[in-house]
């Protein structure tokens, strides 16, 4: 696989849908792959990456802005209350905003630092309880909050169960998307982003199919 052909897949399902070709937002996800691998999709122009740990993203972006204009990080994993000021200063967008305690953290800093990234609640929509992310009952009431906190609140974002139709959890923040005014959809990985983008993906997380498996830990 690689970036061109996850490119033109995205391309052929955008067409499939109907929908623009370029509507939805490649995100490769760089996490624990070797620094090697990301200069190379970086050298093929791309500039849009994700990453799941604060920690580990401001270990290596920082050296890769010196070398690369124009990178568009996204903290895509939990995000501790303890680590949001990192997280803020880092990334152009955070889609794990999924608790009143770190969006009043978020909203204080945002005060601070006068910018804040985009934001995309996630939400649980399997309602697994060890998921992170906002019960289905309470995304309207959170989107409420968040927007009285003055957060630009791009859009939803979820991790569907693995056992379960993937389709069915992107159907379901789509509708919960609309129903609150939200643009922004966060969904699909490298085994289903094709199916993500026939619901109406703008932003799809891919890592393994772009940069092949993740090494194991030593
Ligand atoms: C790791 C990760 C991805 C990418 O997963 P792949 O299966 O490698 O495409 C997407 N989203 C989140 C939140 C992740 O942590």
């Amino acid at each position: 696989m690689g970036l061109n052909e996850i490119t033109e897949r995205m391309h052929k399902a955008e067409a499939a849908a109907g929908r623009e070709t370029g509507a939805t937002r490649l995100i490769a996800v760089s996490k624990k792959q070797p620094d090697d691998r990301v200069a190379a999709v970086l050298d093929q122009g791309h500039r849009i990456f994700g990453e799941n740990r604060v920690q580990e993203a401001a270990g290596k972006w920082p050296g890769f802005r010196e070398r690369y204009d124009g990178i568009d990080l996204h903290i895509i994993g939990p995000l501790q209350t303890n680590k949001a000021r990192q997280a803020m200063e880092l990334a152009q967008a955070i889609h794990s905003l999924d608790r009143p305690k770190l969006a009043q953290t978020l909203a204080r800093l945002a005060q601070e630092l006068g910018q804040c990234p985009e934001l995309f609640v996630q939400v649980n929509t399997g309602e697994e309880p060890q998921k992170a992310g906002v019960l289905p009952a309470e995304i309207d009431g959170f989107v409420s909050e968040c927007r009285a906190l003055d957060l630009p609140v791009r859009g939803l974002m979820c991790i569907p169960p693995v056992d379960e139709a993937a389709s069915l959890h992107f159907a379901l923040l789509a509708k919960f998307a609309a129903r609150n005014g939200l643009g922004g959809l966060s969904m699909g990985m490298s085994g289903d982003f094709e199916e993500a983008i026939a619901l109406g993906a703008t932003h799809v997380r891919v890592g393994s199919a772009i940069f092949g498996a993740r090494p194991a830990p030593a």
